[in-house]
């Protein structure tokens, strides 16, 4: 069985920002604002892309004896559930500030 990277948060150094959340490709963190926060690691592929972003420096990477096989058909629905989410919150945002526009103008 071959290794596979994780990310795992050290939970006394978080600060529940939640920018870990919000960056996450995968919908892989879980956690509330101002509250310390997980990653689940049967959907997290790697990426690293959280790392980069937290402020406190408390997401750290390991390696898991598990084949990326396991989760790949996770990620990829984590993936495209949040694409959807992002594009219609885009959607509504624009679509409320035409309608505030249409009152104003
Ligand atoms: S970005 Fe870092 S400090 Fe902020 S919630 Fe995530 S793990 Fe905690
Ligand atoms: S490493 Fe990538 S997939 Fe894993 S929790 Fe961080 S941002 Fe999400």
């Amino acid at each position: 069985m071959t290794a596979r990277p994780i990310a795992y948060i050290d939970e006394k150094n978080c600060i529940g920002c939640t920018i870990c959340i919000d960056v996450c490709p995968f919908d892989a963190i879980i956690g509330a604002q101002n509250f310390s926060h997980r990653v689940n690691f049967k959907e997290c592929p790697g990426c690293k892309i959280c790392i980069t972003k937290c402020p406190t420096d408390c997401i750290k990477i390991k390696n898991i004896k598990e084949d990326k096989s396991h989760i790949k058909e996770k990620v990829k629905y984590n993936f495209e559930r949040r694409k959807l989410r992002v594009e219609n919150t885009k959607k509504n945002y624009l679509n409320s500030i035409e309608n505030q526009l249409k009152k104003i103008i």
